[in-house]
């Protein structure tokens, strides 16, 4: 995507900043984009690999047809258009991370860690988590979370770890398909089975096509069942097989190295529910004419707040995270009065844009 700046995921040294976004959803880029019109600083985390939160998690090729000045976009479309729309401003993003700690210092600043170790030091923080954050729905089974990151991998792998392995990748939907088809057409792992609890995908017609003739070729394998259980090693080291339940009464073996449960997502609140900060039915209060919460200098935006009349909108979004990057720079720059400026006619905008110079349209 365009004017992504994203950080390898773990750093030593903590990160000071005026301001950290946590989410960096429609509405976190969107906010990072009105902070720097207000020429505050910022660094976006997001718990997911790549930026766009909903739009491109959840709907990515979908159309939206209510964003202003923008007839019909998909989700992905529009996190492009914001990331590009942001680029001049160089906003570091740390992804695939999540912010698991918030706690205030004695000199008034934010300190956050992420699940990576990296440390950031703020003077604000802005939330902007959506739902929460996405995690991947664990296969339920005893004993299968012992092998988790040694032979079961909820993310994404390197094929070097998976070579010349048995490696059975479980789910129906667009993710499991190319994960599938992906591992299958590298020629790399000894055997690519695909399981899923019946023979219904969920996937584009193309994709499902793509499969039936990676099956047809001999690249890939398709088994249908549930895991019902698992089988070890003598010495309880080693996941070797699933035991499949393939119709009420009969059960059967998989035998496998590597397991890839592709499940879907599902959006986790998660640390931030612990973090002191007023809620209501698992959102967080706040002033909608500051997007402040009751802790000073913590605010939220876009799905996850809540005020009297709140949408769950991207526009209601948009809204919110300009009122709130007046709110911060008036907090950080107490002293300096606030003007309003258009981004149409003012110079110092069109510095911070990069286009100064550039001639005006008649
Ligand atoms: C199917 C569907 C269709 C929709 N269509 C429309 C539409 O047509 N028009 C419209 O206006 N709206 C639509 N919406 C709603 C719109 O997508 C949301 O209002 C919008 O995505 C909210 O943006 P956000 O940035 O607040 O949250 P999100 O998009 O949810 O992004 C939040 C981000 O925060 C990250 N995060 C959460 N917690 C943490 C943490 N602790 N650490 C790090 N990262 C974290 C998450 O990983 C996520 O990427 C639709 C929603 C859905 C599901």
């Amino acid at each position: 995507m365009p004017g992504l700046n994203a950080l390898p995921a773990s750093g030593s040294d903590p990160v000071p900043t005026d301001v950290v976004i946590i989410g960096a959803g429609p509405v976190g880029l969107f906010q990072a984009f009105q902070l720097g019109l207000q020429e505050v600083s910022c660094q976006i985390v997001d718990a997911l690999p790549h930026a766009g939160g909903q739009c491109v998690e959840l709907y990515a090729d979908k159309p939206i047809y209510d964003v202003p000045g923008i007839p019909v976009c998909s989700g992905r479309e529009l996190a492009e258009r914001l990331l590009l729309q942001l680029a001049p401003f160089r906003t570091p993003l740390h992804l695939g991370q999540q912010v698991e700690s918030l706690a205030q210092l004695g000199d008034g600043r934010w300190r956050l860690q992420t699940s990576s170790g990296r440390v950031f030091l703020a003077r604000a923080v802005i939330i902007a988590a959506g739902v929460g954050a996405f995690v991947p729905r664990r296969l339920v089974l005893d004993g299968l979370s012992a092998f988790e990151g040694r032979q079961v991998h909820y993310h994404a792998v390197e094929l070097e770890r998976l070579k010349d392995q048995r490696v059975v990748v479980q789910g129906g939907d667009e993710a499991a398909l190319e994960t599938a088809l992906q591992l299958a057409g590298s020629g790399q792992c000894a055997s690519v089975t695909l399981l899923h609890r019946n023979s219904k995908f969920k996937a584009e017609p193309a994709l499902e096509q793509a499969l039936q003739q990676a099956v047809a070729e001999g690249k890939l394998a398709l088994r249908t069942g549930q895991p019902v259980g698992l089988l070890q090693s003598a010495d309880g080291q080693r996941l070797t097989a699933l035991e499949l339940a393939v119709d009420d009464e009969h059960t059967e073996t998989l035998v496998l190295d590597a397991l890839l449960p592709r499940l879907g997502l599902s959006p986790k609140l998660g640390p931030i529910a612990d973090w002191g900060l007023a809620m209501e039915r698992k959102l967080l209060t706040v002033d909608p004419a500051t997007l402040a919460t009751d802790l000073a200098g913590v605010y939220a935006v876009g799905d996850i707040c809540h005020y009297p009349g709140k949408r769950k909108l991207l526009l209601c979004g948009f809204h919110e995270a300009t009122l709130a990057a007046f709110a911060v720079a008036a907090r950080l720059r107490p002293e300096q009065r606030q003007l309003l400026q258009y981004t149409t006619t003012s110079p110092r905008l069109h510095e911070l844009l990069g286009v100064a110079g550039t001639s005006a349209r008649t």
